[in-house]
């Protein structure tokens, strides 16, 4: 562990959160961090031209109040029931803190979004790893045990596997006497959102972002939902830690991405439509590929390495993502791409799998 006598101990102890590659290289087929392959809503881009001016010398709003309007007004909340953030890394950094960090251990999948053990060790927040099936599925009743909270994606990541809406409703009913939070950063590819619950569970929060189906990674903007009290508990972190997270761009561009409903659902669709494709020309070609409900696929070869593919790929031009991780080392992450992006892996896999 590297060290230096002027860290603090925390800092020393810290297991930082490894990012996919952003590479430098333009003409790389990039499917590695489940990035959109269509490009924002022109609205978008339109509503970020008309906010550059002589407006950036003030401060943006602190409460972001047209973003939180525009989220409640699409998913017909109260304002209050809305928090927003700079990405929603940042608004499940604030969860941990606020909401999660108690005696007892929080729990969530073994296999999981790899940030929330990172946000555990920053916030000294226990944590109990709770094991995914053996067919890599959520199963509702390991969690029937004392616990600080809850926390899983839905889709979860990197499985992509969907959790039905009742399932979820059966652990807020198992769990109100701690959160149960919902990370929806790819629901809007084919799930049903916890969203609809919120009225009804006082320990829900779900959160989403703009990075994935509304093609904003770059504008850093995510958000949270759930009844007031728990959004007040995010306020509090927020008015303590950054009072401006969210810039004049992007809450302008955050407000267009609501606006233009028709642009997301076609956005969405043609990612849909792209992932039942591949996934039958994936199956073709011997890969085992669990059901998806995201924008992206979790596959693995019986004859193939995962590690060599991915280096295989890689050496044409093609990057994807591979976890060193236990039982899951024989997976590749493949984001869905361009229909050409799509056609041009499903070439090279092909080449791949031909010389073996
Ligand atoms: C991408 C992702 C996020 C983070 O999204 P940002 O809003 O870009 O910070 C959160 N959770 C999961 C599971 C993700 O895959």
């Amino acid at each position: 562990m590297p060290t230096n006598k002027y860290w603090s101990d925390i800092v020393s102890e810290l297991d930082p959160y490894v990012p996919g590659e952003q590479p430098k290289l333009s003409n790389l087929v990039k499917l590695n961090t489940n990035e959109n392959p269509y490009g924002p809503s022109p609205k978008v881009l339109d509503a970020i031209s008309a906010s550059l001016g002589d407006e950036l010398r003030l401060y943006p709003d602190p409460n972001a109040d047209l973003l939180k309007q525009a989220i409640a007004r699409f998913y017909s909340l109260n304002t209050n029931q809305v928090f927003v953030g700079n990405g929603s890394d940042e608004v499940l950094a604030h969860i941990f803190q606020a909401l999660l960090k108690h005696k007892q251990p929080i729990l969530f999948p073994d296999i999981t979004y790899s940030f929330y053990p990172v946000y555990c060790g920053l916030y000294q927040v226990p944590f109990e790893l709770v094991p995914l099936a053996e067919d890599l599925t959520l199963c509702t009743a390991d969690y029937k045990k004392a616990n600080g909270g809850i926390i899983f994606p839905n889709p979860n990541a990197p499985t992509g596997q969907l959790l039905p809406l009742a399932d979820i409703e059966s652990l807020l009913q198992d769990n109100q006497g701690s959160v149960v939070v919902v990370d929806e950063a790819y629901i809007d590819f084919g799930g049903e959102s916890a969203i609809a619950l919120v009225d009804r569970y006082p320990n829900l929060l779900v959160t989403q972002t703009l990075s994935k189906s509304r093609s904003l990674a770059g504008l850093r903007v995510g958000f949270a939902v759930g009844q007031s009290s728990l959004i007040e508990a995010l306020e509090r972190v927020k008015n303590s830690f950054n009072s401006y997270p969210l810039d004049q761009l992007a809450i302008a561009g955050g407000v267009a991405a609501f606006e233009d409903e028709a642009y997301f659902k076609q956005v969405c669709q043609a990612v849909i439509d792209s992932r039942g494709q591949l996934v039958s020309e994936l199956s073709a070609l011997g890969f085992q590929v669990l059901p998806s409900a995201a924008n992206f696929l979790f596959v693995s070869h019986p004859q193939c390495d995962a590690a060599e593919l991915l280096a295989g790929l890689r050496e044409q031009g093609i990057i994807v993502r591979h976890f060193k991780q236990h039982r899951i080392d024989q997976y590749l992450r493949i984001t869905i791409g361009l229909p050409e992006q799509n056609r041009r892996l499903l070439d090279v896999l092909a080449g791949l799998l031909g010389c073996l």
